[in-house]
């Protein structure tokens, strides 16, 4: 049997890890539009403050995973699904379409851009993946360089948005965060906690704007502005309003798609060949479980499951998050 991943997240690599403790004689292909390896996502909220995060941030090099007997396909995205011939194509000239008898859809997420800022999109940053890290850090340096600190905006105040804030204020750095309602992290916090994390933002010198309607972005010679009732300048801006599950290729696929790729309790989306997981997969419940814990038990059922190990359904473990910002611990559970 030919098993193909795309996607090299903690989805991906994880399900191919699992796979191979259990089969030793199938083919694995894993391929990713990643070259620097599997890295840990969760760090990249904390990659200002440290200097050795882009080597440190790495996993598990790609040449690992081969040794494993693990084939991996880097730096190639894949482009198109044929269901009637089970292949994958990819966007190269070079790589002919690949046959597999089982495809494991690991896309994960972008950074969701709300409609009003889309038409900006070379005014600011977005902080998902170690390529978006790297861009932001290369800025951070040419700024440093002239011996001032940068001026940031960041526009949410969730819960990757509150991190970025505190890493690069904790890093030295002017850090304003627009938030469109009344407190921080409402989504995952109760009141009085959001009222402590805002205490813990401001403190690190965080200037918290809550109630923001912002409106879009202009640029001003070497300064970017963001448009609410008033207009400030920024050296630059992060947008951070949350993910959007990469879901575009099985959904051009014909494979039924929601929020996310819609799967079983089994993960076994419209076509009983092609199994999604991960942040892409969206649950019977309508829930996605967009978290390390949750992902990397969905891909050890999932290796285990295909292997035949495994009985149909998937339970999702409990399992809570924290957010990462320097100094704030909530008082009550946060709501996943
Ligand atoms: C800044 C930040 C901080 C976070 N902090 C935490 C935390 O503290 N705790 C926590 O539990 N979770 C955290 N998360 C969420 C967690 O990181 C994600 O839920 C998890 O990494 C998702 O893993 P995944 O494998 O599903 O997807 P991803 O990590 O997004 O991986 C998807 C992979 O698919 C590849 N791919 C996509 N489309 C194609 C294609 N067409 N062809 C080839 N390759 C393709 C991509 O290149 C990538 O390798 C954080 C996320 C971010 C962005």
């Amino acid at each position: 049997m030919h098993i193909i991943i795309i996607g090299s997240g903690i989805a991906g690599v994880s399900f191919a890890e699992k796979y191979r403790s259990y089969s030793t004689d199938d083919e694995i292909t894993l391929i990713t539009g990643e070259n620097a390896g599997y890295y840990s996502r969760p760090l990249l909220s904390r990659g200002f403050s440290k200097d050795d995060i882009e080597q440190t941030i790495i996993l598990k090099t790609f040449d690992k995973l081969r040794a494993n007997n693990i084939t991996v396909i880097s730096g190639l995205k894949i482009t198109a699904i044929n269901r009637t011939e089970k292949t994958v194509t990819s966007s190269s000239q070079d790589d002919g379409p690949l046959h597999y008898d089982k495809l494991i859809l690991a896309t994960g997420s972008a950074a969701f851009i709300p409609p009003p800022f889309r038409p900006y999109g070379e005014l600011f940053f977005c902080l998902n993946s170690l390529t978006d890290l790297k861009a932001l850090r290369k800025f951070r340096c040419e700024i440093t360089r002239q011996n001032r600190p940068p001026a940031w905006a960041i526009i949410g105040g969730g819960l990757i948005g509150c991190e970025v804030a505190s890493d690069l204020a904790v890093s030295g750095d002017h850090v304003t965060l627009f938030h469109a309602l009344d407190r921080l992290m409402e989504r995952q916090l109760v009141a009085e906690d959001s009222a402590l994390l805002l205490e813990v933002l401001q403190n690190s010198g965080v200037k918290v704007l809550l109630n923001q309607d912002v409106k879009g972005f202009s640029k001003q010679e070497k300064k970017v502005c963001v448009d609410t009732k008033i207009s400030t300048e920024f050296d630059a801006l992060i947008v951070s309003c949350g993910f959007k599950p990469r879901a575009e290729l099985a959904e051009l696929a014909g494979l039924k798609v929601g929020r996310g790729i819609k799967v079983n309790q089994s993960m076994q989306t419209s076509d009983e060949s092609i199994y999604a997981l991960g942040d892409v997969a969206e649950f019977p419940n309508g829930k996605l479980y967009a978290f390390i814990l949750p992902i990397r038990n969905q891909a050890h059922w999932l290796a285990g499951f295909i292997a035949g190990q495994e009985p149909p359904n998937w339970t999702p473990p409990v399992f809570t998050t924290k957010a990462k910002v320097h100094g704030f611990e909530a008082a009550h559970p946060y709501n996943v």
